[in-house]
């Protein structure tokens, strides 16, 4: 069974304010990126990286990658426009792999996932054909709705909808989640193949269209970290 582990980096950065996509920017003596994708490629269960990236970064990626000479590196490939449609490029430029292949998908904006981390989905991956990782919510969590008959206000100088709670789960059991997430090559095959065939299919995360297209199966949480945080304004990379 090979581990193959992909870094999503097919982001434009739009939340950042910056014309250089997050994982291009430099944190550490190095891009954010290179974070990312070493934490893989010095994994001892790591068979192989890949890496999403927008078509316009490719040279860029390709000149980060000739200087870095990781190992496990495999192949580049074009991203999408959403992150789903980047993770989708990933499973079908695996799609001649064996069906017991595992997909570790990663945000290359979480450039301080750690080893142990990697430890626990790679173990979590032999006994589950689904893996995800998530730390316990300290915040309460609610679930609000914009109300679409009200009146609008403004936020920073924009028009927004006045906005309610409308549940609030509880909160020993909402979990933040994080990445990587795994599957089953299979698995993930199949239930992206079949949210295609939804017209009103979108997606912020892999276990979600696993969790939604392929209903029956259980998706295994192991504990992730605080530190695994995902940059996606310009303060969290300070
Ligand atoms: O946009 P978000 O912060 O959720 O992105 C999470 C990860 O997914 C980032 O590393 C980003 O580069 C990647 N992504 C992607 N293709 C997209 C959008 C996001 O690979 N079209």
């Amino acid at each position: 069974m090979r581990n193959i582990a992909v870094v999503l980096a097919g982001g434009t950065g739009s939340r950042m304010g910056s014309s250089v996509p997050k994982q291009f920017l430099p944190l550490a003596g190095r891009t954010v990126i290179e974070h990312s994708i070493e934490i893989f490629n010095n994994h001892p269960a790591i068979d192989e990286v890949a890496v999403v990236v927008h078509p316009d970064w490719r040279s860029r990626m390709e000149e980060i990658a000739a200087a870095a000479q990781w190992e496990k590196l495999g192949k580049i490939i074009d991203g999408g426009s959403e992150r789903y449609m980047s993770s989708l490029n990933a499973i079908m430029a695996y799609i001649d792999e064996p069906d017991d292949t595992n997909l570790l998908l990663h945000d290359a904006a979480r450039p301080w996932v750690s080893t142990e981390i990697v430890d626990r989905v790679v173990a979590a991956l032999a006994h589950h054909e689904a893996v995800g990782v998530a730390v316990p919510s300290t915040d309460t969590v609610w679930e609000v709705h914009p109300d679409l008959n009200g009146e609008w206000g403004m936020e920073n100088e924009e028009f927004i909808m006045p906005r309610f709670v409308a549940r609030i789960p509880e909160r020993k059991l909402m979990w933040r989640a994080q990445t990587p997430q795994a599957f089953r090559l299979l698995l993930i095959r199949d239930a992206y193949q079949r949210a295609l065939q939804d017209p009103q299919f979108q997606a912020t995360d892999d276990c979600g269209v696993v969790r939604k297209y392929m209903p029956g199966t259980k998706i295994c949480v192991v504990e992730g970290e605080e530190e695994n945080k995902k940059i996606t304004f310009a303060e969290d990379l300070m």
